[in-house]
């Protein structure tokens, strides 16, 4: 299941190398990425994008990058953004993100089989004080319960994980000397909207640290 997405890429959207104009710039984010082993030739373009990511892991990884930033973005931030992502690549975040998932998936599998005869969880789907008669129908409200409370609990503590990993590749690419060009990218793809987010709001609903504080953190 976390192989498919990348064959798909590779189906469905054209390799940069074969997509950018500008070969001056392909030939640096080749540079950029034979340094550290990466394979530019895995680097995708999403149309009608204007975002970047790196999918896979290992030895099966792809980057995508939107065809909206190719034609932003000045070739400096272009880099930076590379520089980004391979930072996630480096870090093996794919990785980590995938073997977290499959903790909490067991986590969840593990608590629904020992809560399978929970009586009070049956009781509130309408069994009265008694299981359901069904084991199928058993395991489907125990699930279901389980998996609304997991993700209620261990949504917070992704989130960190996640923004733990982008200050990461951001760390990267300001180790390589693009962190000015990498707060422009970022400002740039903002639209210039340095907006502050409620802490609480952003630990259930972000993505990605605040624009501000990843500017911060990288002395821009
Ligand atoms: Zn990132």
């Amino acid at each position: 299941m976390e192989i498919y997405p990348t064959r798909k890429i590779r189906r469905t959207y054209s390799r940069m190398e074969d997509t950018l104009q500008d070969s001056h710039v392909m030939a640096a984010v080749h540079d950029l990425t034979s340094i550290f082993g990466y394979n530019s030739s895995e680097i995708y373009v999403v149309q009608g994008s204007m975002n970047a990511g790196t999918g896979g892991m290992l030895f099966d990884s792809v980057m995508v990058i939107g065809d909206g930033l190719l034609s932003w973005l000045s070739p400096s931030e272009l880099l930076a953004t590379f520089a980004h992502e391979l930072g996630h690549w480096w870090h093996s975040h794919m990785l980590q993100n995938y073997l977290i998932w499959e903790a909490v998936l067991l986590g969840v599998v593990v608590t629904t089989y020992l809560l399978r005869d929970y009586r009070p969880l049956h009781a509130a789907f309408g069994y009265a004080d008694r299981p359901s008669p069904w084991l199928v129908m058993r395991l489907a409200i125990v699930y279901t319960s389980v998996s609304i409370a997991f993700g209620e609990l261990i949504t917070p503590l992704l989130t960190l994980f996640h923004m733990r990993h982008e200050y990461q590749a951001d760390a990267f690419a300001a180790s390589l000397g693009y962190s000015k060009a990498l707060c422009n990218a970022l400002v740039n793809m903002s639209g210039g909207d340095v907006f502050v987010v409620d802490p609480l709001f952003a630990l259930y609903y972000g993505t990605h640290p605040s624009l501000l504080n990843r500017i911060m953190a990288m002395g821009c």
